[in-house]
Parts: C-alpha cells; structure tokens; sequence
C-alpha cells in the first residue's frame, strides 16, 4: 500500500460524510476511526486481483458470492457504534475480516461470526498473521448471536436481515448500539441503528439506504429475491 492511496481514500470517506451527512446526521468521522482505517492495510483483505482498486471507494468481491463493504459503509457504521476502547463487540458476518480488523483497533474485545466455513478460516488465519489477537472468529450462523460472550456494548450486523434478529436485541447491553441493515435482498435496505437504554427499551433509527449481501441461515432470508419466490 502506498500511503497516498489510503489517504485519498480518507479523503473521499471525509468527502462521502459531507454530502450525505444531512440525511445520516453524521457528518465527520471521528479522528480515532480513520486512524484505524489509515493503519489496516485494505490490499491484505482482498484476492490478488483486486489488490490495485483495495483504497477505491467501492465495495470489492471476496469469493462465494460475498464483498468487502465500500470503505465510506465501513466508517459510517463504525462512527455509528460508537466503540470505546473498553468494549466489547459483536460482528455477525466477518467476510474477509476487514471491519472486524478496524473495530480491533478502537475496542478491547471483538467477537466475529461467519456462516460460510471457507471465509471464517480465511479471515481467522489472515487476522492472525497480521497481529490482531483481539478477535475471535467462529463459523456459524449470526442470528442467533454469541449467547457465551453476550452482553456486547455494540453489535454490528454486516449483511442484510429482514428484521433485527431477537437474539441480536437481547445480547446487546442497556446503553449499547446495534447497528444493522434492514431489507429484503436485490433491493436497497435502511442502515438502522438500534440504541437500548439503561432500562432496555429500544428506539431505533433509520440512517442511509444501502445495498448488503443477504444474512442466510435460520433467519429464513433468501439468498436472492428471486429465491424468494415460492416454487409453482
Ligand atoms: N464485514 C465484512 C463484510 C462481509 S459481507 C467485511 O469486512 O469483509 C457479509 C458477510 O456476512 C458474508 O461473508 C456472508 O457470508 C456473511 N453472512 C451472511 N449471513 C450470515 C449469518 N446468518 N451469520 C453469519 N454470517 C453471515
């Protein structure tokens, strides 16, 4: 990675949160965040072929049919997690390991699962070799949470769920986020972000329109919206 590359792409990450920043509410990303994102070295995380367009600002096929989110999409749902550096998160779909690698940085503890076997063993080893011992990868299925590690002061959901799944809501501390995309595959979700207070009642919020690969699993989603469609 050259460092111009990364700093371009802070750049137009910093430039994305000005023009959507009236929709969104957020309109900077906090220093600590991009730190982070200038520090993870993007090329690692995408196959060989990609490697020259890792600090463009667009999201990047990972295999079996999965991406690594657009950079802007990562930085916003971290500034919207709000981490502390005491805490401990929940990731549910780890992908190639990206975002679990920037939320390494800013909290003590990152828990991260992935339901395709292949992706979790790849983002596990890679997370490994680069040093970022304060993540646990295991393969399964999301929906239902980490109930051994929970409760998480944030979860962040990185692919698309028809509704929030209840384990998600339960697993989250009083004052905590959830921060997850709502909406049915081959359309545009809402990023919602869910805040529990310390009494545990939920509000919600609908921040941006975004396009996620679907979460699978027992969430009963289709994988596409064709698949939805029930057999004659
Ligand atoms: N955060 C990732 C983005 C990955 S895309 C990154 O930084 O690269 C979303 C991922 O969610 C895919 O890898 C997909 O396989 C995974 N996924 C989909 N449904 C899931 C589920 N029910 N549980 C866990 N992971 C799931």
């Amino acid at each position: 990675m050259s460092r111009q590359d990364a700093e371009d792409m802070l750049r137009t990450i910093a430039a994305e949160c000005r023009y959507t920043g009236g929709i969104t509410g957020v309109t900077a990303i906090r220093p600590q965040v991009l730190e982070a994102m200038e520090r993870v070295p993007r090329e690692q995380f995408v196959p060989n072929f990609y490697k020259a367009m890792a600090y463009n600002n667009m999201p990047l096929p990972i295999g079996h049919g999965q991406t690594i989110s657009q950079p802007f999409i990562v930085a916003l749902m971290t500034e919207l997690l709000d981490p502390g550096k005491d805490d401990v998160i929940l990731e549910v779909g780890t992908g190639c390991g990206y975002q679990a690698a920037i939320l390494a940085l800013l909290v003590k503890q990152v828990y991260s699962i992935e339901i395709v076997p292949a992706l979790a063993g790849v983002a596990a080893e890679r997370l490994r070799k680069l040093d970022f011992s304060n993540v646990a990868v295991r393969r399964g299925d999301g929906y239902a949470g980490w109930q051994e590690h929970a409760p998480f002061d944030g979860i962040i959901v990185t692919a698309a769920a028809a509704h929030v799944p209840p384990a998600l809501k339960e697993q989250l501390k009083p004052g905590g986020r959830l921060v997850i995309p709502i909406g049915l595959p081959a359309m545009t979700q809402e990023l919602m972000v869910l805040e529990k207070d310390k009494r545990g009642k939920i509000s919600s919020r609908d921040v941006l329109s975004v396009a996620f690969v679907p979460l699978t699993g027992g969430s009963g989603m289709p994988r596409t919206a064709d698949d939805s469609v029930e057999p004659e």
